[in-house]
């Protein structure tokens, strides 16, 4: 049998909250964080942590034990030195799995750079998946 794997979400916009969300519906272990108190409110019912922290800042991701998960998702979109810097400090306490959402190309690179096991660009990697989607069923159709 699989073991669990342990998942820590930073950043609960639309796009890390959907993904903590689906991650939790399908029965992982997930820590929900953001700085802002609301946010993690609404997550605190459903995640199986949610606190609210600061992931630029070290001491804090040490006392969290962030190390110990085994993929950290950074969803922090606007903020591009708090992302890019949560992903340096995830990727230098030893966190073996970190994928990131980018807000450009300017942001993959140097989120490519830093180590980033994965780098996402939500809108563009929907538009392509659309459209595969939209030609498969054409192709269906004809
Ligand atoms: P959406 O996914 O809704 O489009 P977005 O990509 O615009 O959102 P932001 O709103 O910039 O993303 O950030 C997402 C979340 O990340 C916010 O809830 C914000 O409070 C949180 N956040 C930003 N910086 C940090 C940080 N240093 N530590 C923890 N959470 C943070």
């Amino acid at each position: 049998m699989n073991q669990k794997k342990q998942f820590v979400v930073i950043g609960l916009g639309r796009f890390g909250g959907s993904v903590c969300k689906e991650l939790i519906q399908q029965g992982n272990e997930v820590l929900a964080m953001d700085m802002d108190e609301q946010k993690v409110s609404d997550y605190s019912k459903i995640a199986t942590h949610a606190v609210v922290a600061d992931s630029t800042d070290e001491p804090t991701l040490m006392s969290l034990g962030i190390r110990n998960f085994d993929v950290a998702v950074v969803a922090i979109g606007d903020n591009l030195q708090a992302s890019i810097l949560t992903t340096l400090l995830l990727k230098e306490i030893g966190v073996n799995n970190i994928w990131v959402k980018a807000k450009n190309n300017y942001h993959q690179k140097v989120l490519e750079k830093i180590g980033a096991d994965r780098v996402i660009h939500p809108e563009s990697d929907m538009g392509r998946r659309i459209a595969q989607q939209l030609s498969d069923e054409n192709v269906i159709d004809f």
